[in-house]
């Protein structure tokens, strides 16, 4: 069985609920993509009923505050934890040059020497291209340039085990680049910062994001059996499961998620 477990949802400046990060467990393997602003990603975890000991892969997708401090938080944890006898195995971070080199720096600058003496040794930083397959938590991926107008960003493409895709698209639009990896999926996670009929009040716009409206439009374009939208805003959050749903289903005809922090869904 394959879940996935949303440990936040909202964007960069939520308070009342976490930033946008997920795990995918497959079996007793785990992925853990991105890990939010800080701290606050433990507490998910054990929340989640995720160990750490568990944890072997991370995807980060950009450099983000509201992406990147979390995995700090994890690296640390994880490196005490070797430390401690306490964790067998390897770390393996992916991500871009850029985003890993970020993490790296973040990581020499406010962790000890005794965590940052695993890093390139039990701790594994795998800088892929664009387009370079990559396993994770036992299934194969392929991570992509969703060609971001601000930080580089990449979203990703998993094999699921019994052969269906799922494809996350990060926190920005849709860019046609990432076409060969969204069309026909069978999951399609993409961020809807808001709703289309409250533009005016979150100006998502001019923040570089969308709205329920347009991934649902989107969601019908790409042919794509299920959406999944995270990475909003936190003034609407009772309301927000059906007014989302019911705006991408304008469009979409298919199944559209809006979890809740620390909502499971079976893939
Ligand atoms: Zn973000």
């Amino acid at each position: 069985m394959t879940e996935l477990t949303m440990l936040g949802t909202g964007n960069a400046a939520v308070t009342r609920c976490y930033n946008t990060c997920f795990t995918i467990r497959n079996g007793q393997q785990v992925l853990l993509v991105d890990a939010g602003g800080g701290n606050g990603i433990l507490a998910r975890l054990e929340q989640a009923g995720v160990s750490l000991s568990d944890i072997h892969d991370i995807f980060l997708t950009h450099t983000h505050t509201d992406h990147i401090f979390g995995v700090v938080w994890v690296v640390r944890m994880i490196a005490q934890a070797m430390n401690s006898g306490k964790y067998s195995g390897e770390l393996h971070l992916f991500g871009h040059d850029e985003g890993l080199a970020a993490l790296e720096s973040i990581c020499r600058l406010t962790l000890p020497g005794k965590v940052c003496k695993h890093l390139h040794d039990d701790i594994l930083l795998h800088a892929l291209a664009d387009g370079e397959g990559f396993s994770v938590a036992g299934m194969r991926a392929q991570a992509f340039d969703i060609g971001s107008t601000k930080a580089k960003q990449y979203g990703f493409c998993l094999q699921l085990p019994d052969g269906r895709r799922l494809t996350c698209l990060g926190d920005e639009p849709y860019n046609e680049r990432a076409g060969q990896y969204a069309i026909g999926a069978d999951w399609l996670l993409c961020e809807a910062f808001c709703l289309y009929a409250d533009r005016e009040r979150f100006k998502p716009y001019e923040k570089h994001h969308s709205t329920a409206l347009d991934a649902g439009r989107l969601a019908a374009g790409l042919n794509v059996s299920n959406l999944l939208l995270y990475h909003t805003e936190d003034k609407t959050l009772s309301t927000r499961r059906s007014a989302y749903s019911a705006e991408a289903a304008e469009h979409f005809r298919g199944a559209i998620h809006v979890p809740d922090d620390m909502e499971r869904i079976i893939l």
